[in-house]
């Protein structure tokens, strides 16, 4: 798994455990610098020094595997970068301790708690590698970061620069998508580029949005399936990154473009750009998981999405991806855990956003050779 193969997209980063998984995408902030917004020009380059850093530090996958990781009681611990680029600088809050005077530090510190307790009362997992790791994060990181990311060890979130984005840590949906990120890495570890990128994405985004609707319980009706509404600055009030409900029309403005996610396999985007699209073609996963939703609830969508990702690889496809989900609905089924007739309100869900793709030819990183039908 290690070498060579992932020669070309992100190399130096999704070789090793732990991708560098940035909340807002790279093109989202190419078009803002393009506009003139001098804070993303900013955090375009301290997202490249923040990648160049994580190259040396992120022990290689092969060496992380040959260690078990540390068991703790998935206490969560926040730290204050101060408005610096080091990570872990200044502990200001333990598992337990007093509130700060510092609402970043205050919310970041519930949203993680928000996110690990939904895992382990919904799912059944103990923490982001089911041994109850600790959950460290950053705030206060950068300069007007207009980021948050995850690195393979922990979440960091920037302070965005109050115009086009406020301060990360004041949303649940970005904390719990970084952290879903987490999850995806300690089970099917998707490789960061092409379709399985777009499922690592996508994952994130689903968990980001199932722990929101958890904890505004909301439902698959109700829920705005937004991503990121709520760190929009004063110029951009309005916008969102993603929808998971309609992809494509999370936004649209002079500042970030216009939103390039398809809602089916017909508009794939084919290019190089984002990885291969990871944020970009997650949408049609997304939609899928929207319509799953609506017919079963979101819980109970989530549920077969959660028992799928333990099943899938890093390599896998959509068509991997909706294979493992369907065989996870019938597991499901099986067990009295979900109503029978789910399968077919899945497959239904799938079939409206063209998946399985019956030609796959085309597409970067999947022979056709690995088609499946069913
Ligand atoms: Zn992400």
């Amino acid at each position: 798994m290690i070498g060579g193969k992932n020669m070309g997209y992100c190399t130096n980063i999704r070789t090793e455990r732990g991708c560098f998984c940035t909340f807002v995408p790279p093109y989202i902030l190419e078009n803002l610098a393009k506009a003139g917004v001098e804070d993303a020009t900013m955090t375009i380059h301290q997202d490249m020094l923040s990648r160049k850093e994580r190259e040396s530090e992120i022990p290689s996958i092969g060496i992380l595997m040959g260690v078990t990781p540390a068991t703790g009681r998935s206490s969560r611990h926040v730290y204050d970068s101060g408005n610096g680029m080091d990570y872990q600088v200044k502990l200001v809050m333990s598992e337990g301790g007093p509130v700060v005077a510092d609402d970043a530090v205050n919310n970041a510190y519930d949203y993680i708690g928000n996110f690990r307790d939904y895992f382990k009362t919904e799912l059944g997992r103990d923490s982001i590698d089911n041994k109850g790791m600790d959950i460290i994060c950053n705030v206060h990181f950068g300069v007007k970061y207009n980021n948050a990311f995850f690195n393979g060890k922990e979440i960091t979130l920037g302070d965005g620069d109050d115009v086009i984005f406020s301060s990360f840590a004041k949303s649940l949906e970005v904390i719990a998508h970084e952290l879903g990120h987490g999850i995806v890495q300690w089970t099917a570890d998707f490789e960061y580029r092409n379709q399985s990128g777009a499922l690592n994405e996508h994952f994130a985004d689903v968990f980001g949005s199932v722990v929101t609707q958890h904890i505004e319980k909301s439902t698959a009706e109700d829920a705005d399936w937004l991503i990121g509404d709520e760190i929009m600055g004063p110029k951009l009030y309005g916008e969102a990154l993603r929808c998971m409900a309609s992809p494509g029309t999370a936004f649209d403005n002079d500042l970030m473009g216009k939103d390039p996610q398809p809602d089916h396999m017909r508009d794939y985007y084919k290019g190089p750009n984002d990885n291969g699209g990871v944020h970009i073609n997650s949408g049609i996963m997304n939609r899928a998981f929207y319509l799953a939703s609506k017919e079963l609830g979101t819980n109970n969508a989530a549920l077969i999405w959660y028992t799928a990702l333990q099943n899938l690889w890093p390599t896998a496809s959509f068509n991997d991806a909706v294979a493992q989900i369907v065989r996870a609905t019938q597991l499901l089924i099986k067990r009295g855990r979900i109503k029978s007739g789910a399968t077919q309100k899945v497959r239904a869900a799938f079939k409206e956003v063209g998946l399985p793709a019956r030609d796959e030819s085309g597409i970067p990183g999947i022979p056709t050779a690995q088609l499946i039908q069913f």
